[in-house]
C-alpha cells in the first residue's frame, strides 16, 4: 500500500482539476510543483492589493456551460469583459475589429460603409491566389491598412520573423464584425474569479497534500515509489529524457512596475502594433477587479526565443515539432503507471476552460 494514490506532478490547473475530482472520490493526493506558488500560469501575486497576472493576463472565457458552471461552484467571478486597445504610432484603436475600428481608421460610419471600404482594400490583392506567406495571406485577407497598422508589426514581434517569411496558414481568416461592440471573446461567458485566481487553485487543491519548490526530477525514483499512479504536467521532452528531441516553444519576458498614480492606461491591455516598440502589450492588473488602490502595477510584455531556463509558453506547431511531439505521445501511451496531461505534456496551446474539460475528461476515465 503505497502512501497516496496519485502523485501530481504540478499544481497548475489541469493538475489541481484533476486533485480535487480525485479527493472527492476519497483519493489521497499529493502535488508536487517546483515553483514557489501553486496555480502554474493562472498564479496571481499580491502587489500592493493588486492581483498581479505573472505569468501574462488570464481572462477566463467559454461558451461551455458545465465549465463554467464547475468554476462557479468554486469561486464567484466578477463581469469583466476583455477590450483591449491596440496603439500604433501614438494613436488608439479598438479590438477586435469592429465598427469602432473602421471608424477610428476611415471615419465610416454605417456597417454598409465600412463592408465597402474593406472590399476596396481588399480588391488589389484578389489576384494572388495561393499567398507564400503571412504578409500576402493578411493583405488578401483585409487589406492594406489594418494589415499595415494593426497586424504586421504585432505579428512580426511575435514570432520574431518577418511577417514575409512565415507561413501563410498562421491567418486562416481575420474575423470582422459589423457592429460597435469591444468585447474581444464570442464566448456567453466571461469573467475573473473574484479576489483573483490563486482563490479557485486553493479551492481545487483542498485536501491534497501540496510540496512546492520540488521538482520530480530531482529525485524521480524517490517519487516515483511514492503513488500507484502519476499524473505528469510538466514537459512531456524532459520526462523521456529527450530522447526523441527538444520540443521547440516561444517565450515571454515580462517587466513590471509598481507606479504612484492611480491609473496608468484606463484599460487592463493595450497592444503596442508598432515594430519598433520592441514589447507587444502593456498589461495594467488592477482593471481586470476595477481595483481602487492609490497605485497601480503595470506589466510590459516582451515576446522573447525560448531555451533552457526559461519558461515555455507558445508550442510550435509545425511540422517538425509535431512529429516530436507524436514519437512521446506513443511512448506515453504504453505507460501503465504514469498519465498525462495539461498544456505541457500534451504540448498545446489550451485556454484555461479547455484545460479544466480536458482534466474533467482525463478524471471520468481514471476515477471509477
Ligand atoms: P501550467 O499552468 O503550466 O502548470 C504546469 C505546472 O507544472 C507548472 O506550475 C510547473 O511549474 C509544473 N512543473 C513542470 N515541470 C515540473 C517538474 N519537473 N516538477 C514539478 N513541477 C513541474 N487561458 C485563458 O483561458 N484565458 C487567457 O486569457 C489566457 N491567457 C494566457 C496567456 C499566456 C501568456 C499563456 C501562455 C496562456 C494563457 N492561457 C489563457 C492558457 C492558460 O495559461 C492554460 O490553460 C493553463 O495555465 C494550463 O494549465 P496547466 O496546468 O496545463 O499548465
Amino acid at each position: 500500500m503505497k502512501e497516496y494514490d496519485y502523485l501530481i506532478v504540478g499544481a497548475g490547473l489541469f493538475g489541481a482539476v484533476f486533485a480535487h475530482e480525485a479527493t472527492k472520490l476519497g483519493k489521497r493526493c499529493l502535488v508536487i510543483d517546483k515553483r514557489k506558488h501553486r496555480g502554474g500560469n493562472v498564479y496571481c501575486e499580491d502587489v500592493a492589493g493588486i492581483h498581479v497576472h505573472k505569468y501574462g493576463a488570464h481572462i477566463f472565457h467559454t461558451d461551455k456551460k458545465e465549465i463554467w458552471d464547475y468554476v462557479n461552484q468554486l469561486v464567484e467571478f466578477n463581469r469583466f469583459t476583455n477590450s483591449p486597445l491596440a496603439c500604433y504610432e501614438g494613436r488608439l484603436y479598438n479590438l477586435p475589429f469592429n465598427m469602432n475600428t473602421f471608424y477610428q481608421l476611415w471615419g465610416v460610419r454605417t456597417p454598409a460603409e465600412a463592408k465597402a471600404k474593406i472590399e476596396e482594400q481588399r480588391s488589389c490583392y484578389q489576384s494572388v491566389t495561393e499567398p507564400a506567406n503571412l504578409e500576402e495571406q493578411a493583405l488578401k485577407l483585409c487589406g492594406k491598412d489594418i494589415y499595415r497598422i494593426l497586424i504586421k508589426g504585432y505579428t512580426e514581434k511575435q514570432w520574431g520573423r518577418s511577417a514575409t517569411e512565415l507561413p501563410a496558414f498562421i491567418i486562416r481568416r481575420v474575423p470582422f464584425r459589423f457592429v460597435f461592440d469591444n468585447n474581444y471573446f464570442n464566448d456567453a461567458y466571461q469573467g475573473i474569479p473574484k479576489g483573483g485566481y490563486n482563490v479557485l487553485i486553493d479551492k481545487l487543491l483542498e485536501g491534497s497534500d501540496v510540496r512546492l519548490e520540488t521538482d520530480y526530477f530531482e529525485n524521480r525514483s524517490y517519487w516515483d515509489e511514492i503513488a500507484g499512479k502519476i499524473l505528469f504536467t510538466g514537459c512531456i521532452d524532459e520526462f523521456y529524457g529527450f530522447r526523441c528531441g527538444s520540443l521547440e516553444y516561444r517565450s515571454l519576458r515580462f517587466e513590471q512596475q509598481l507606479l504612484e498614480m492611480e491609473d496608468f492606461q484606463g484599460n487592463a491591455v493595450v497592444n503596442y502594433t508598432e515594430r519598433e516598440i520592441p514589447y507587444t502589450r502593456i498589461i495594467e492588473h488592477k482593471h481586470f477587479e476595477f481595483g481602487k488602490q492609490p497605485v497601480t502595477v503595470i506589466t510590459y510584455e516582451y515576446p522573447d526565443n525560448f531555451e533552457p531556463g526559461k519558461e515555455p509558453y507558445y508550442p510550435v506547431n509545425d511540422a517538425r515539432n509535431s512529429q516530436i511531439y507524436q514519437d512521446y505521445q506513443a511512448l506515453a501511451q504504453k505507460e501503465q503507471r504514469v498519465l498525462f496531461g495539461g498544456r505541457l505534456a500534451q504540448y498545446t496551446y489550451a485556454d484555461m476552460d479547455d484545460t479544466i474539460e480536458a482534466a474533467l475528461e482525463l478524471c471520468k476515465h481514471e476515477l471509477k
